[in-house]
């Protein structure tokens, strides 16, 4: 496969070795860092088919966000976050992390509408992977809740996609192919998506033990009824897989201990 080519003027390459989160099957690449749309598209018009590939911040288990011998696009300055309190929606970079995320929105009494094991991964990363949270059971994966999105396809051109039935109602196939997509229909910018909105930064939780599997999942059923948000662990070591079961919901303000509402969105 041939995978050299010219790079856009002002685009520097950085010679790397990648691997995922598993620290499994390292390879080498060159890393760029495009810092405009119009950057992006030169470097996506300029490169061989099946050269480049976009990463997040590498929170992929195994090798999802690397390329053998080619080009890995980080978009660490697609870096905007624009909130828009009244209709509780954020409008973020793609190379934007939830930790960044977290930081401007909690103090201001929203969450994500769906959070990983990580706030450590990038926008453009969990659209691409539609990653899934512990409230899965009531609110769906991540890509339920992105009502528009901007991706630079392979030919270089920026789309603007948005899910069937909300405002802007364009090419909501490819934005469903792109949700999940893992980066195969090109290069996310910029993506719009809805938050919840919270009274305080705490959970209100509960946990209960499991003397087997069948009454660790005979609770986790009842429990999704309850609560939003649900995880249970297994020690599959146990002969009858005894296990864990924690289950919460955002703490409402008016449920804080004392102390705790001076400071309801502690981080
Ligand atoms: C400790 C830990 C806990 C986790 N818990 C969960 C969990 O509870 N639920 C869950 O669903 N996942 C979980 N994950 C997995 C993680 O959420 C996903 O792998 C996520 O995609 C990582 O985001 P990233 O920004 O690091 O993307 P990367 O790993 O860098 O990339 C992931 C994929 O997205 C593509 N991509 C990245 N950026 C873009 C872009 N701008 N445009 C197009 N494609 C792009 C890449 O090419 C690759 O295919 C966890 C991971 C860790 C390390």
């Amino acid at each position: 496969m041939n995978t050299s080519f010219a790079f856009p003027a002002g685009l520097k390459a950085e010679k790397k070795t990648l691997f995922g989160w598993g620290r499994t099957n390292p390879v080498n690449c060159q890393v760029v860092k495009p810092e405009s749309v119009e950057q992006l598209q030169k470097l996506v018009r300029g490169a061989p088919p099946r050269s480049l590939i976009a990463r997040g911040l590498g929170r992929s288990y195994g090798d999802a966000a690397q390329l053998n011998g080619g080009t890995v696009i980080e978009l660490p300055t697609f870096d905007g976050i624009v909130l828009d309190s009244e209709a509780k929606l954020i409008t973020a970079g793609s190379g934007v992390s939830f930790d960044q995320i977290l930081r401007v929105i909690v103090a201001k009494g929203f969450f994500l509408p769906v959070s990983p094991g990580t706030r450590n991964v990038t926008v453009g990363g969990a659209i691409a992977a539609d990653v899934h949270g512990k409230n899965h059971h009531v609110d769906g994966s991540f890509g339920s809740h992105v009502l528009r999105l901007k991706i630079v396809n392979g030919n270089g051109d920026l789309q603007e996609l948005s899910p069937k039935g909300e405002s802007i109602d364009v090419n909501a196939e490819l934005f469903w192919a792109t949700i999940g997509g893992m980066g195969s229909t090109g290069i996310i910018v910029e993506a719009t998506f809805s938050l919840i909105p919270i009274s305080s930064s705490l959970i209100s939780v509960d946990t209960s033990r499991h003397q087997n599997i069948d009454s660790l999942m005979a609770a986790m059923v009842e429990a999704d009824k309850k609560y939003r948000y649900s995880v249970a662990w297994v020690d599959s070591l146990d002969k009858n897989g005894r296990g864990v079961l924690t289950c919460g919901d955002h703490a409402a303000f008016s449920d804080l201990p004392k102390e705790e509402k001076n400071n309801p969105f502690f981080l």
